[in-house]
């Protein structure tokens, strides 16, 4: 296995967009995975209530395990809730269970509720895992659990589906990312666009790419993740791709996105 390059510092990454079915989770996981396989160690911090993050690296979340949301509550630290990953030694998952579907209201008349997850992932806090990234995947909202990853990162990667109608909604985003480096987290940035789903037979996926590299230029990775069915066959056995067919297509993909990331990393001081 070829070994990528450790950060020069700790990088705490967002996945972000709030239309749902965009390849967030999927590629939370599997950039994760991909990372963890060649030698980096990396948190999934599962943010959707959903928990298709922990299902697909087969950490458990059934109601009453400890999760994300008492790390919101204050109750529990990331390294007690953080599980690691049957998939690779190097990979933990803090599971999301269906208690967090409450707290986008319970958030609401909670004291600094922008900035829980950011004081659950101090420096100090993560030291005990020592993870050199930390992936934070989004529910489909951009409601106050996204604007907590927001208000936690220092870079959002942002999944765009190569499809019609790729780019609306995105602008919502955007602005929702300038406000939050207003006025709770300057030193946030997009830093990395992923191209996702793209089918090689259709004029279409073209188009969205070449359109998405003039808009957001060389934050856009090369690196363009195919549709495949074993992408989407992965989560269903509570695997990443990497785990259920490391040599097909989707998972070189994401292992070639990975290294361009890493690459990144290595070569800038991320602030
Ligand atoms: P999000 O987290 O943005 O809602 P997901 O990552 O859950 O999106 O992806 C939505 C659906 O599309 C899932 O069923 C997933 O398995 C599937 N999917 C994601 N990426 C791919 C891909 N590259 N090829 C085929 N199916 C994919
Ligand atoms: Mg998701």
């Amino acid at each position: 296995q070829n070994q990528l390059p450790r950060p020069v510092r700790r990088r705490v990454m967002t996945i972000a967009n709030q239309k749902g079915g965009v390849g967030k989770t999927t590629s939370a996981v599997n950039l994760a995975a991909a990372l963890a396989m060649q030698g980096l160690k990396v948190l999934v911090v599962d943010l959707d209530p959903q928990g298709n993050a922990s299902t697909a690296l087969g950490v458990d979340h059934r109601s009453g395990v400890p999760s994300i949301y008492e790390v919101l509550l204050g109750e529990v630290s990331v390294a007690d809730a953080a599980a690691v990953s049957e998939q690779s030694p190097n990979l933990y998952c803090v599971p999301a269970t269906i208690d967090l579907a409450g707290s986008e209201i319970e958030l609401v008349s909670m004291a600094a509720r922008e900035s829980r997850l950011k004081e659950a992932l101090t420096p100090e806090a993560l030291d005990e895992l020592q993870p050199d990234y930390v992936f934070v995947d989004c529910p489909p909202s951009l409601g106050l659990l996204t604007v907590n990853a927001l208000v936690a990162a220092e870079e959002v990667l942002i999944p765009i589906q190569c499809e019609y109608y790729a780019l609306e909604g995105l602008g919502q985003l955007l602005n929702n990312i300038e406000l939050v480096q207003a006025h709770l987290n300057p030193n946030l940035r997009v830093s990395t666009i992923l191209l996702t789903m793209y089918d090689g037979r259709t004029k279409l996926a073209d188009q969205v790419g070449v359109e998405v590299r003039q808009h957001f230029g060389d934050t856009v990775l090369s690196t363009v993740i195919p549709r495949s069915v074993k992408v989407s066959e992965a989560p269903g056995f509570g695997q990443t791709v990497l785990a259920y067919d490391p040599g097909s297509r989707g998972a070189m993909s994401y292992v070639d996105a990975a290294r361009e990331i890493a690459e990144y990393g290595a070569r800038k001081e991320t602030s």
